[in-house]
């Protein structure tokens, strides 16, 4: 099997961070920029991918196998697992580490940044809060088609980056209240929906095996911090930490 040329691209822009200028993601800068959601081919401009976070080393998450693509996934199974058995023995701790686990959405639209148009289709990623937001202008007939490459609507967009530890980046949307056409050069339209971005290499589809292999490296890495611990004399051997223990009731499910 010959290596994926783009997949170690993507590996590298990751290794050096996301800020890299030619990554395909569009990263807010502070304060106000105009951004315009581009039509996708599929009739579909406000992509929903799930995704589970709180992975050591998979900082950019992993793409659930369950709800992305319909296979199995063993860390939803683990997490329901988990959070079954802290709610069975009021156990906080396992609940939390449950919910953490818990899977995500995570919405991406195509977009072209206002002054900035020659560099292309760029991926716009957001949460719940802007997703609803987006989807009640479109399905709001004084905006309808706010995709519209001839009368489609620009979008403020206000990045508070977080002020002190302990808050969130605040992102707000707005619509311009004008319409507009996509490029000021109608002509060039096609060229620049050509160049659409793939969204199904985004980011790396992982195989329920592969996935298995992630959530088994975890929990050993935790077993094994549990043990040496034990040796202290700190915890009682005979109480199985709640992660070895959901870990156990979830393989003999198998
Ligand atoms: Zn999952």
């Amino acid at each position: 099997m010959s290596i994926n040329m783009e997949l170690m691209r993507k590996k590298l822009q990751q290794l050096r961070g996301e800020d890299d200028t030619d990554s395909v993601f569009f990263k807010p800068p502070d304060g106000e920029s105009q951004i315009r959601i581009v039509p996708a081919a599929d009739g579909d401009p406000l992509k929903e991918m799930h995704f589970h976070y709180n992975i050591p080393d998979r900082k950019g998450g992993v793409l659930c196998p369950k709800r992305n693509f319909g296979e199995r996934c063993s860390i939803c199974d683990f997490a329901s697992s988990l959070w079954k058995d802290g709610v069975a023995n009021n156990d906080e701790e396992s609940k939390k580490l449950a919910k953490s686990l818990f899977v995500r959405q995570r919405y991406f639209s195509p977009v072209i940044v206002r002054g900035q148009e020659e560099e292309g289709i760029k991926i716009y990623g957001y949460g719940k809060r802007a997703y609803e937001l987006l989807l009640g202008y479109i399905l709001d007939p004084e905006y309808g088609d706010i995709t519209d490459p001839l009368e489609g609507t620009d979008i403020s967009l206000i990045y508070t980056p977080r002020t002190s530890p302990g808050t969130f980046p605040q992102t707000s949307l707005k619509m311009r209240r004008n319409t507009s056409t996509l490029l000021e050069d109608t002509e060039a339209i096609p060229a620049l929906l050509d160049r659409m971005p793939n969204f199904d290499g985004l980011f790396e589809r992982l195989s329920s095996d592969e996935v298995d292999a992630i959530l088994d490296e975890q929990l050993s890495g935790n077993a094994s911090a549990e043990e040496r611990s034990s040796e202290t004399g700190k915890y009682n051997v005979d109480t199985k930490n709640p992660v070895d223990k959901a870990f156990d009731e979830l393989m003999a499910t198998k």
